[in-house]
């Protein structure tokens, strides 16, 4: 193409951060016009949410805003909300104007669909998810209130959900926190996963994974049940299909996922579930120059399992996908097409006295590698330390750090 390109991308978390920076390695200010539109200002780490319901973090240690960054990137930030999509005509439509493009990179995330579950909340019902900074802030405040006033709880997924991990992380976490206040004796703790077993994860499990959490979960007093199908959450319990109601005084519920509204009702953009149809390039399967990374896109999941469980999409794996397609889009923007690689996903659970690493290449099996799963003392502190250095770098509009530590 000729003459300097209009590149939009919709999203300032993972997907559109990594996006707006790896397009700007290859396509200078010339080049290209870069506009970063979001509804959130800030960036978040949302991997450190299930700490900051522990109260180990505030939003804003993990949070840092995004204009700043991306003016020194010579992108244009709008903090605009995305209404729609012409695909047809090419332009992005929000609250405030609009946003002609050549090339459209979609990475809105997910809606959470807590219609799934009656009683999900934290809003309008008992049950608490950390999946947005205002939930995750509800549920600390829920589990400063259980310090005070201990009783059972349960920690779980809904029939269909994808992000299985802080399941885990929040069940070993809360055992911990616990334990430190000597307060365990007094909350029994179940988790009720869709899972066919544990650690699943919607990838068909990782090595050892399974027995690891099997044996942690067993060695705390954590009773735990798979393929649970949970249908309805009260003040005082959780209820499953084909089970009598698990006591529950806090709830934490992780629920399906959704695209986005104006994803979801964009003509031609997005499928049934709101989520975005790509090539192994990202590339949208049939509108012309739109791209789509992270949570926004559609990727089957790797099989039938008695309850629902669908495919992860990580922080990691959105890293990956926002970089094959930057690289696409700058390839094509010279003429060319760019390379293109399977998923692979490197994660560290946080156990809460340690962590486990789990390394599997590629996330969809079969696999020819063995994936690693190891367990440590160190992996918690790798955790930690992934956090800073991933803040550290984004917020200077670095390269991120993308190897270990997820
Ligand atoms: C509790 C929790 C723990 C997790 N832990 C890990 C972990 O340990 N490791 C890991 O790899 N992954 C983890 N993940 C997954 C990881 O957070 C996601 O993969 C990642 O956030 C996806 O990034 P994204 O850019 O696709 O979307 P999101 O992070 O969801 O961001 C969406 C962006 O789109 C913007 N947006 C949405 N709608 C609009 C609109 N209409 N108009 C304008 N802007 C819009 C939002 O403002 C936001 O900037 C975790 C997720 C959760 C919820």
């Amino acid at each position: 193409m000729t003459g300097r390109v209009r590149i939009v991308i919709v999203g300032g978390s993972f997907g559109g951060l990594a996006t707006a920076y790896e397009l700007r390695r290859h396509l200078g200010p010339e080049r290209a016009e870069i506009t970063l539109v979001a509804k959130d200002d800030q960036f978040r780490f949302v991997p450190s949410f299930p700490w900051v319901a522990m109260g180990r973090r505030s939003l804003e240690q993990i949070s840092f805003s995004l204009a700043g960054p991306l003016a020194n990137k010579h992108v244009a930030f709008a903090h605009e909300t995305v209404t729609g999509v012409d695909t047809e005509n090419k332009v992005v439509a929000t609250s405030g104007t609009e946003h002609p493009y050549d090339f459209l990179v979609v990475a809105t995330g997910h809606r959470s669909a807590n219609e799934a579950v009656e009683g999900l909340g934290p809003f309008d019902g008992p049950g608490h998810s950390p999946m947005s900074a205002g939930e995750t802030t509800e549920l600390a405040k829920a589990i400063r209130a259980l310090l005070t006033d201990p009783g059972p709880v349960v920690v779980g997924a809904a029939p269909g959900a994808s992000c299985i991990g802080p399941v885990y992380e929040l069940a070993f976490e809360l055992d911990h926190l616990l334990r430190r206040r000597k307060l365990r004796h007094r909350v029994p703790m179940t988790v009720l996963t869709p899972e066919p077993f544990l650690g699943h994860m919607g990838m068909g499990g990782a090595g050892k994974i399974r027995q690891l959490l099997e044996g942690a979960l067993e060695e705390r007093d954590v009773v735990y049940r798979t393929s649970v199908a949970i249908t309805k959450i009260t003040a005082e319990t959780v209820e499953t299909e084909g089970a009598s109601p698990t006591p529950s005084l806090l709830s934490i519920v992780i629920p399906p996922l959704a695209g986005v509204d104006a994803v979801a009702k964009s003509p031609g953009l997005a499928n049934p579930k709101g989520f975005i149809p790509v090539d192994d390039h990202y590339r949208h399967q049939t509108a012309d120059g739109v791209y789509a990374v992270g949570v926004a896109v559609a990727l089957p999941p790797v099989g039938d399992t008695p309850v629902p469980v669908n495919f992860p999409k990580t922080g990691h794996m959105t890293e990956q996908m926002a970089g094959i397609a930057a690289r696409d889009l700058a390839a094509r923007v010279e003429g060319r097409e760019g390379t293109t690689a399977e998923l692979s996903a490197r994660c560290v659970l946080d156990m809460g006295d340690r962590g486990a690493y789990m390394a599997v290449d590629p996330v969809r099996p079969p696999r020819d590698q063995i994936p690693t799963v190891s367990e440590g003392r160190r992996w918690l502190y790798a955790k930690q330390a992934f956090e800073r250095a991933y803040l550290f770098s984004a917020r200077r509009g670095q390269k991120m750090p993308t190897a270990l530590g997820w």
